[in-house]
């Protein structure tokens, strides 16, 4: 017997908030890999989950007697434009589940068949974008970057067609809940006041209890929804990472990264790259993703002012407080950050002595003009700053030596060398990101059939604040022939 009893709060709301409907039955669901440290944390029986029982629930071909399949219903915002009618076009929820900790967790699978919302699309996924979101993902977790968790991975044994036909597969992921902004949207383009009311009240419920006595309940929904992504959008920048579809659709308003689809991490630094094959304009390139951000809580705003005071006045000049706010906890959450990253005192939590803001303004065109690595190059400043390491092996990443000498020499004038600065430049330059070549590298070894790639890149992004013997390999800036210059989406 399967040892998971789902809940189902989501399936509680009303009817109209989803439909209820099965994953579709593919042909030879086969495991790729559990994540067991997850597992365990979600109270999952790790021999239960590889088991024939286990891998027919995380493929969606056999599901527990407590599940209760729905796919989500919401809208959103694709590159500025609404679309009225999205959902869960892909993907079911299966049910809730509490962790060790009792928070309340989705189990959700994606590429699981079509429903009433795939619109035109097959309902599938291919093994790339979930190998892509299943490594991403989980070095998310290990850099302490909130997101969507990867559970499990499975191939579905038939091949999907895209501009090639390709191995279809199954991503099992857990969040703390696949409320997205467009959610909201969903309800205040039908005028379902109701509806708005309902999802509010649940996600206060369920993700900010802690406001239910607030006097404004849903005025402070707003500004916590939009004080968390202050601080993950913050964290997306500080480790070069570029989502690529920042839709409202693709925004969760517990404050978690989702939809990894054609995201990435940049090599070589340039403000305003994208990698992302559909974003022509750059409208979500690196840095403007907290413009986008801003642009996607305006949304929810419009989504929720009814709710925010009877005068719509009132309420429009309350939620412009609050996006002003946004703004303010943004830079000081990059502030912190980017001191951390260069070993700077001041712009610290609790320590208002000093501005490095112009210094990591000048950091920043520096890198650009220099075109260095992001990773590499806070990596280098770190072992230098912590003794392992020398000025030239800095220097040597930029195009343009003079310049970097230049302002390495105001760096050292500027820096804190004290044990905790130094700790914590360790703990906030990575050594290994999910390079895009390696990922790029472990999907075609999986299209022939070789995952072992994809596992080793797996278990090296578990620890990406330590080096690992035998694996300098993955430190580096791809070759120029190795160099992924597009990502795609995952459909
Ligand atoms: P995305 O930009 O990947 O987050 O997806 C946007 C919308 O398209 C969502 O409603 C998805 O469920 C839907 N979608 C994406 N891919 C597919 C697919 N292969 N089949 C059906 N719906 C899809
Ligand atoms: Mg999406």
């Amino acid at each position: 017997m399967a040892p998971i009893r789902f809940e189902h709060t989501y399936a509680g709301l009303p009817e109209r908030f989803y439909a209820r409907i099965h994953p579709e039955q593919v042909p030879a669901p086969q495991l790729i890999r559990v994540n067991e440290a997850l597992a365990a944390q979600l109270g999952l029986d790790m021999d239960w989950l590889t088991s024939a029982d286990g891998v027919a629930m995380l493929s969606g071909q056999c599901l527990p007697e407590s599940a209760e399949p729905i796919a989500m219903a919401y809208a959103g915002h694709q590159f500025g434009g609404l679309s009225p009618q999205l959902g869960d076009g892909r993907a079911h929820l299966i049910g809730e589940m509490l962790d060790k900790d009792g928070v309340r967790f989705d189990l959700h699978l994606k590429g699981s068949g079509r429903t009433p919302y795939s619109r035109r699309g097959d309902g599938k996924a291919a093994l790339g974008p979930v190998l892509r979101e299943y490594i991403v993902s989980e070095a998310f977790a290990a850099l302490g970057i909130p997101g969507t968790r990867t559970l499990a991975a499975t191939l579905t044994g038939e091949s999907v067609q895209r501009e090639t036909a390709l191995p279809g597969a199954v991503l099992a992921r857990v969040a703390q809940s696949h409320v997205r902004v467009g959610t909201f949207q969903y309800f205040a383009i039908r005028d379902d006041q109701e509806g708005i009311t309902a999802l509010a009240d649940y996600v206060i419920d369920r993700h900010y209890p802690e406001l239910l006595e607030a006097e404004n309940k849903y005025l402070a929904l707003f500004e916590a929804i939009a004080m968390r992504q202050a601080g993950l959008i913050a964290q997306w920048m500080g480790v070069g990472f570029i989502h690529g579809v920042m839709n409202t659709d693709n925004m969760q308003v517990a404050g978690e990264t989702i939809d990894f689809g054609p995201c990435a991490f940049m090599d070589r630094f340039h403000p305003e790259k994208v990698f992302s094959s559909i974003d022509a304009m750059g409208r979500y390139a690196w840095n403007r993703q907290a413009n986008m951000a801003q642009w996607n809580l305006a949304r929810l705003a419009e989504a929720l002012l009814p709710l925010m005071h009877a005068e719509q006045q009132k309420a429009i000049a309350a939620a412009e407080a609050v996006l002003g706010e946004f703004s303010d906890a943004f830079d000081a959450h990059y502030m912190r950050i980017f001191s951390a990253k260069l070993g700077l005192a001041g712009n610290r939590a609790g320590d208002g002595d000093g501005d490095n803001g112009a210094f990591i303004k000048d950091t920043l065109s520096t890198m650009a003009d220099g075109e260095v690595d992001f990773t590499l190059f806070f990596r280098r400043l770190t072992a230098l700053a912590g003794g392992e390491g020398d000025s030239i092996s800095v220097v040597r990443l930029f195009k343009h030596r003079e310049q970097a000498q230049g302002w390495l020499e105001g760096w050292q004038q500027l820096r804190s060398a004290t044990d905790k600065v130094i700790r914590g430049m360790r703990h906030s330059n990575p050594v290994y990101i999910p390079r895009n070549h390696r990922v790029e590298q472990a999907i075609v070894a999986a299209h022939d059939g070789n995952f072992a790639p994809f596992h080793a890149l797996v278990e090296l992004l578990a620890h990406p604040f330590e080096e690992q013997a035998g694996c300098e390999h993955y430190e580096l800036s791809p070759e120029t022939h190795e160099e992924v210059l597009e990502t795609f989406c995952g459909t």
